[in-house]
């Protein structure tokens, strides 16, 4: 298989001496009046600059780039809280591509600096479009930029690797010129140093939900993958870490503190003794996740972008960053788009036997070409190792909850 497997982490207790960076101190000065509501929701600091936040969507975007020129990751990951949307993007596409428009038109005049999309599928190419347009509209300057992500397929990847890394050199530079940055090896080694943690940190958040499925809630930890891509991440550090240590009952839960806000959000609604599920496809709305539990589905895991793949690059120091930018990234596990099927379903099979999953939803969002392509194939695949697979299709809101709810339970009657 061509992604690397993540090693065997070290435990929680070790991580700051093992890791080799300090844990900064939380900046006393906090900028006030950042109108982004995950933050705020997460009770986090909101120590943002002005002007420097950097939305972007897809996960082979590297957020190293970003924070080493001074910028701040913003993962956008839509909203329907306003359908500004409908003003650029017809009704019947992308409900993802929608939702993340809705959301940068809903921060607009706030702090986003400008959004990085990938060159992944049709809903973000029009994306691109809708975002370019909409910035020749606005008085201000806004940057929208289009990284270039070739195919990860099982031949010609000597190519792409090549290809990938000068894309990640010029998306630099442009960077650099349009924010007026410098590129410092020191910062990027650094910035390496903290995403490695805040991945490893996650990874023990699932680690911590498939080993003790019911006592976490699937979707606040989807919830805290998709915050991780747009927090401050030596905020993040400390909270994650002191909530897995209090997950794990090293420490007691510090009482009104973040990381007990964190774990009141992490608390399962209600104890699931049902079937081990594992998650796959598009990222769906938290409120299926939610449903799923509530039913007594366990969920031990995902293979969402937005969700467990987020955890899984590893990146080596080389003497190219960018090269080891493009190979930790393109060699991790490939997303749906990559048409890569059978290295997937290789690596979705392993998960399953170790995570001794017993049934896979498969959720597709409406006019996702990728997903619907993927999904047959994948059925057919796990129909010959005997795991049943639901399908099961939303426009990214929550509306149909009611319908989906008969088709979950008899699912999970099947396969419990
Ligand atoms: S599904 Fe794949 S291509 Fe699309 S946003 Fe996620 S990682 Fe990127």
């Amino acid at each position: 298989m061509g992604h690397r497997r993540q090693g065997n982490p070290p435990p929680v207790a070790l991580i700051r001496c093992r890791q080799g960076i300090p844990i900064p101190t939380v900046p006393t000065s906090l900028k006030q009046g950042l109108l982004l509501f995950w933050v705020k929701e997460w009770g986090l600091i909101q120590g943002f600059e002005e002007k420097r936040l950097l939305g972007w969507v897809c996960s082979y975007t590297p957020e190293e780039i970003i924070l080493t020129l001074g910028l701040t990751p913003c993962r956008l990951s839509g909203t329907d809280e306003n359908q500004a949307a409908d003003d650029y993007l017809p009704a019947n596409f992308c409900p993802f591509a929608r939702a993340c428009l809705n959301e940068v038109l809903g921060m607009s005049g706030i702090s986003l600096a400008g959004v990085v999309l990938t060159t992944s599928c049709q809903g973000l190419l029009h994306l691109y479009n809708a975002l370019g347009y909409f910035s020749r509209k606005r008085e201000e300057r806004f940057f929208v930029y289009l990284l270039d992500l070739p195919r990860w397929g099982s031949v010609k990847r000597a190519a792409a690797l090549q290809e990938f890394a000068s894309s990640l050199r010029l998306f630099t530079e442009e960077l650099r010129r349009y924010f007026g940055t410098e590129w410092s090896n020191a910062l990027y080694l650094e910035n390496l140093a903290r995403l490695r943690q805040v991945r490893f940190l996650l990874r023990e958040l699932y680690r911590f939900l498939r080993e003790h499925p019911g006592r976490v809630r699937a979707a606040g930890v989807l919830e805290l993958v998709r915050a991780a891509g747009r927090l401050p991440k030596e905020e993040l550090i400390p909270l994650l870490l002191s909530a897995v240590r209090c997950l794990e009952g090293e420490i007691p839960v510090p009482s009104g503190s973040r990381a007990a806000g964190l774990l009141e959000k992490l608390r399962p609604r209600k104890p699931c003794a049902g079937p081990r599920l594992l998650l796959v496809g598009s990222p769906p709305p938290l409120s299926y996740v939610d449903l799923l539990e509530e039913l007594g589905g366990a969920v031990v895991g995902d293979d969402f972008c937005q969700g467990y793949r987020y955890c899984l690059p590893e990146i080596e120091e080389g003497p190219d960053a960018f090269l080891s930018l493009a190979r930790g990234y393109l060699e991790r596990v490939p997303c749906p788009r990559m048409l890569a099927g059978q290295e997937r379903f290789v690596y979705l099979s392993r998960l399953v036997k170790e995570w001794q999953v017993q049934g896979i939803i498969y959720h597709a969002l409406k006019f996702c070409d990728s997903s619907l392509y993927e999904y047959t194939l994948l059925r057919d695949f796990f129909s010959r190792e005997g795991i049943p697979v639901l399908y099961l299709e939303t426009d990214y809101r929550s509306g149909g909850l009611e319908q989906a709810r008969t088709r979950l339970q008899a699912f999970l009657e099947v396969t419990g």
